[in-house]
């Protein structure tokens, strides 16, 4: 933090945690990013923005990075004065072309079920939205928005 920032008003605060990839804990990481969150004093559209942002990661995290096996899904939230940013990180299989990853309706999936959107509605929802992946490694998704502006 830059030390002329260094005073009450301006808030930095970070929680860490680790879940399991299971398709039933991406409702609890949305719901402890809603009350992260809280403490910005977010409209509920700002909510229900960041709450889908990170249902997308989180979700992708657990299909295509652990392809729905075990696998821990670590997230880091962060918060810098109004910027909200939101980390959600895999160590699973990794993505090889990014860019291609995240166009519009791009989407590995064969069975139909998935649109390739998850990424375009991370982009739409938040203000930043940075991809890091190595095949084989695992995946880093940085999102960040100004609540409240
Ligand atoms: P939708 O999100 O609309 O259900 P989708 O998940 O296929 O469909 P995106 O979320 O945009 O669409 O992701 C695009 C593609 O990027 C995925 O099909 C997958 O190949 C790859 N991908 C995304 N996240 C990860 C990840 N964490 N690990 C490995 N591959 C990923
Ligand atoms: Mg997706």
């Amino acid at each position: 933090m830059p030390s002329n920032m260094r005073g009450k008003e301006y808030m930095m605060e970070r929680f860490r945690m680790e879940i399991e990839s299971l398709s039933k804990n991406e409702e609890f990481a949305r719901v402890v990013t809603a009350v992260f969150m809280s403490r910005l004093n977010p409209t509920l559209e700002e909510l229900d923005d960041v709450k889908t942002a990170v249902s997308e990661a989180v979700t992708n995290a657990e299909i295509h990075g652990y392809q729905g096996k075990e696998g821990i899904i670590y997230m880091e939230l962060q918060i810098e004065g109004q910027q909200l940013t939101v980390m959600v990180r895999d160590k699973g299989v990794g993505i090889r072309d990014v860019r291609k990853a995240m166009e519009p309706m791009y989407t590995t999936d064969k069975s139909g079920e998935r649109s390739g959107m998850g990424f375009s509605f991370m982009e739409a929802f938040m203000d930043q939205v940075q991809v890091e992946s190595e095949p084989g490694r695992g995946t880093l998704v940085t999102m960040k928005k100004k609540i409240g502006r």
